[in-house]
């Protein structure tokens, strides 16, 4: 395929105002079924039929998804567990073995450990950050090895090279979930992994308001989950997600770059605060992976954390008093976050720190930022 730059394709690859009286803007095509008609033949190839298999609005947004990831051909989802668990599913049989990041996703872990039990499969959780202990964790049954890189708490990152070479030895398949590095700072599929899965909930929306999810890869595989757990789960994403969507994409290159701009700067901010014991975050140069980071990512997002030097419930406060930093779950759009999953840990576990918050930075200006967390702090501390 030509490579186009990603700021291209956000904005205009795979778009043909012709195709739309010349509308730059796509309509949504808000239709459950297409009838025969000319141009629209049966048998003929990439002829609409019914929107759970396919639909002209969302394949815009798909065809943009799938060239931004360097991949054949992409499906959307009406959510990123959606996307996710149709990708574990076309790689798993009776009885096999998973291979996992264990500081994945909360549902992404239930579902393998929990959900797929019901099936007689097992999963070993790798911490992801030791080639050799995935090497090690391989079974005669191993079907599928999951990624989550960087995963989104604790920003461990996977040796994605290295892995896919093992998968590859073992005859094993490898799944990613690239949420956090979004494809404009990390391509998995160049580096051999077979299936990439977003949710798009968080920075491909970019705007909190669409839960969606995608999934990229080779025509091959995109062909047979289009056919089987998509159109069988039929958890297929709307006309009017996919057009939501699509408006997010077009600012996505430009959005990642204000984000990891905005991050670095915070990231270096906070790691001259008292308060903070550390700063977690894969493209800082205090990230025990900083190196590898680098080797495999072009950037990094707006999500980081911080290990906080204060009583939980000052880091309860804390989230009262910031005025632009909203308590709650997800990242990804343009507002900042803050959640204090380790406040009251006693120890680490396999997915939050001792004295843990997550901040998400949006797309607000630094130094009003740094304001709020001033005005906050003085009252807490
Ligand atoms: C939010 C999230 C998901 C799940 O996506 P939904 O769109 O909420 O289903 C999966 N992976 C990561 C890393 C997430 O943050």
């Amino acid at each position: 395929m030509q490579k186009f730059s990603k700021e291209y394709i956000c904005t205009h690859y795979a778009d043909d105002p012709s195709r739309y009286m010349g509308a730059v803007n796509p309509p949504i095509f808000q239709s459950s079924l297409f009838t025969e008609c000319e141009g629209n033949e049966p048998g003929k190839e990439g002829r609409w039929a019914y929107t759970r298999v396919s639909n002209p609005t969302t394949d815009i947004v798909e065809r943009k998804i799938a060239a931004l990831e360097n991949g054949e051909a992409c499906l959307a989802f009406s959510s990123g567990m959606g996307a996710i668990t149709a990708a574990i599913m076309h790689y798993m049989k009776k009885d096999c073995h998973v291979v996992a990041v264990a500081s994945a996703y909360g549902p992404t872990k239930n579902f393998l450990e929990k959900y797929l039990s019901r099936f007689g499969i097992t999963v070993t959780w790798i911490t992801g950050n030791d080639v050799q202990e995935i090497e090690d964790a391989v079974q005669p049954n191993t079907t599928l090895i999951y990624l989550e890189s960087p995963s989104s708490m604790l920003f461990i990152v996977q040796d994605l090279k290295a892995i896919a070479d093992i998968a590859k030895r073992h005859g094993i398949h490898t799944v990613i979930d690239n949420s956090y590095a979004t494809p404009i700072f990390q391509n998995p599929l160049d580096f051999g992994i077979d299936l990439v899965v977003h949710t798009a909930s968080k920075y491909l929306g970019g705007h909190s308001d669409i839960v969606a999810g995608v999934v990229v890869g080779s025509k091959e595989d995109i062909k047979s989950i289009q056919s089987n757990e998509r159109e069988l789960y039929g958890a297929v994403q709307s006309p009017f997600d996919s057009y939501l969507m699509l408006r997010g994409v077009r600012t996505l290159a430009t959005r990642m770059k204000a984000h990891f701009a905005n991050a670095m700067d915070m990231a270096d901010w906070f790691a001259k605060q008292d308060y903070v014991k550390e700063v977690v975050y894969p493209y800082y140069h205090t990230h025990p992976q900083y190196e590898l980071a680098k080797k495999q990512m072009t950037g990094a997002c707006g999500l980081m954390s911080v290990i906080l030097d204060m009583p939980g419930e000052k880091m309860v406060q804390l989230g009262k008093e910031l005025q632009l930093f909203h308590v709650g779950p997800s990242w990804g759009g343009y507002e900042c976050m803050y959640t204090c999953g380790g406040a009251f840990l006693t120890e680490d576990t396999p997915t939050c720190r001792k004295g843990m918050a997550r901040i998400h930075i949006g797309q607000e200006d630094t130094a009003t930022l740094k304001e709020d967390w001033e005005q906050a702090i003085k009252k807490v501390l």
